[in-house]
């Protein structure tokens, strides 16, 4: 079993989508898969196809309360071996409410204990920020994979990733590691994308993952019918590329 995080604090950079896909590749193998979706957004629940108005507990109650994760899964009926921890806009108050809490970084972890060996890989989604969910999150994993968008100020803010990674390494977590760098929305015809892949591999190395996500429309359409791209359509070209991704990650383990 790993616990994954996929995190960048930069918004918008693909984190959901990949989670979706991964996710569901990963299921559609065979891998008994679970997502935590822990953004205030909800748009991992929402491009599962959840109702967020039927959903009864969430993230938001596994970290304000004694609930366990057990009672919050719901099974995904779309996609065999895929489940899901839903949240809702509730969570954006946690922050605030927990504030005097003590070892409330340590709560996701401790939770994820007793369902560990029920799940062949854990995907958390985190929210576009450097506070106390993805420090939960990053807290919680054994990884973390982090898309990087093609684009003119994608090492923008990098630096601040790699030091909340280290910051979270020397404090609370020894083992994290990268898992794999992801570079999102890539036009292989343009200068800028292929300027920007170089960039990132000085940075990274080998991290990067071979695999690229091409900006590609279906991608961005499936989410609104709450399917992920492999029920949406499996044939275009960003269901080839995460399926390409999703090889190269279970290479790597
Ligand atoms: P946030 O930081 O707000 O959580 P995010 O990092 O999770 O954002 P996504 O929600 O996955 O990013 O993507 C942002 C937007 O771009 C969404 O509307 C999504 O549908 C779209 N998108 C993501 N990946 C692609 C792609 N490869 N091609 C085209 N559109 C994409
Ligand atoms: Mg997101």
């Amino acid at each position: 079993m790993r616990t994954i995080c996929i995190f960048n604090q930069k918004g918008g950079v693909g984190k959901t989508t990949t989670n979706i896909n991964l996710c569901s590749y990963l299921a559609n193998k065979g891998y008994k898969v679970l997502t935590i979706d822990i953004d205030p957004q909800g748009n991992t629940t929402s491009g599962l196809g959840i109702d967020k108005k039927n959903i009864e507990l969430s993230i938001y109650d596994i970290l304000t309360s004694e609930t366990s994760l057990k009672e919050t899964i719901l099974k995904i009926e779309l996609i065999d071996n895929l489940y899901l921890v839903p949240s809702t806009m509730e969570l954006a108050g946690a922050e605030v409410e927990l504030m005097s809490e003590k070892n409330r970084e340590v709560i996701l972890k401790k939770k994820l204990e007793d369902i560990k060996d029920e799940f062949d890989f854990i995907f958390i989604d985190c929210p576009p920020s450097l506070g106390f969910l993805t420090i939960n999150s990053l807290t919680a994993s054994d990884s973390v994979l982090i898309p990087i968008q093609c684009e003119f100020y994608a090492l923008e803010g990098v630096g601040q990733l790699v030091s909340t990674i280290q910051l979270v390494k020397k404090s609370l977590n020894k083992n994290l590691e990268v898992e794999g760098i992801l570079m999102s929305m890539f036009d292989g015809r343009t200068k800028l994308s292929n300027e920007v892949v170089d960039e990132v591999k000085k940075y990274f190395k080998d991290k990067v993952y071979k695999a690229t996500i091409p900006r590609n429309i279906r991608l961005a359409e499936a989410p609104s019918f709450g399917l992920p791209i492999i029920l949406y359509d499996d044939k275009c070209k960003g269901a080839k590329a995460y399926e390409d991704l999703t090889e190269e990650f279970l290479n790597n383990q």
